[in-house]
């Protein structure tokens, strides 16, 4: 009678501890399971690789793409934030010539 409430005492020990084990491995699963997809419609910042090119007006660094651009007699391309900024640099190079 002892050995069989022994047995019995051991298996519902086993019952819960294999219950807190699942309830764990559930745990970790949903942990490990949910930063991917709450990262996942975010995405880095944009134009992180790209090489911002240089204002020669007013100093300001700004994406290629989003440039204004003067190619100059020598081939040089330079880049500018706005077409303010053009214009003063082509007044700037004409006056100096
Ligand atoms: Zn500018």
């Amino acid at each position: 009678m002892s050995v069989l409430f022994r047995i019995l005492l051991i298996f519902i020990l086993a019952m819960l501890v294999a219950r807190a084990f699942w309830r764990l491995v559930a745990g970790i699963i949903v942990g490990a399971s949910m930063p991917p997809a709450s990262r996942g419609p975010r995405k880095g910042p944009p134009e992180r690789g790209v090489q911002m090119v240089r204002d020669p007006v007013c100093g300001t660094f700004l994406p290629p793409g989003n440039a204004l651009t003067l190619t100059e007699r020598g081939g040089a391309v330079r880049y500018f934030c706005s077409e303010t900024c053009r214009e003063r640099f082509q007044q700037q190079s004409s006056a100096r010539r």
